[in-house]
């Protein structure tokens, strides 16, 4: 007779979100399982009956335009240390996705600007984790490498560093801009990035 499985698995987990082992409530080692009512497994504590749930992390960034050029930042960390990106990190609790973009513009390139429209959209499902981009203006040329980045610099459409990006995500959007900026009209896009991009 099969044994009858009372606990399911718990799900696949990515580098991104690392299974969840203590209760954050009082401390007990969790289990896996399906609570009712719910579809997914969850973090259920059996001493104090506490759900932790896990939920995607949005990461929000920014395209900040400098007449035709294109502000990008040179990793000083990993992952994809060395290849350029556009300034872009986690949300943080408490704050709007343009603030967050505006906020990871100034701490990865001392750069200010002014967030102008919802741009693109990328759900990255194998790793968990949602991309909102947004145009941006810059505001001045004083910028510089904040601690995250090893090198900042505008660049043209012929300069950008296509084989150097860090992400699809950069990649695709940067393309996007490009396209647009020729016919004159930026269309906001949604999309998805698939294993093995991330
Ligand atoms: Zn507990």
């Amino acid at each position: 007779m099969p044994r009858r499985l009372t606990t399911p698995p718990a799900p696949p987990m990515t580098r991104a979100i690392l299974p969840i082992n203590h209760c954050n409530a009082c401390g007990a080692k969790v289990e896996y399982k399906v609570p009712e009512g719910d579809t997914h497994p969850r973090a259920v504590c059996p001493a104090c009956g506490h759900i932790q749930y896990q939920n995607p992390k949005v990461v929000v960034g920014s395209v900040p335009v400098w007449e035709d050029r294109v502000l990008l930042c040179r990793r000083a960390i990993e992952p994809r240390y060395d290849k350029w990106t556009l300034p872009a990190g986690f949300m943080e609790n408490n704050e709007t996705a343009p603030e967050g973009a505006a906020r990871e513009a100034l701490e990865e390139a001392n750069a200010r600007i002014e967030i102008e429209q919802l741009y693109t959209l990328f759900s990255v499902p194998h790793i968990s984790q949602i991309y909102v981009l947004f145009r941006a203006r810059l505001l001045d040329l004083d910028f510089s490498p904040g601690i995250e980045s090893l090198d900042v610099a505008l660049f043209r459409e012929d300069d950008i560093p296509w084989d150097e990006l860090a992400f699809t995500s950069v990649r695709r959007t940067l393309a996007h801009f490009f396209e647009d900026r020729r016919s004159g009209a930026y269309q906001p896009r949604f999309g998805e990035i698939r294993p093995p991009e991330r």
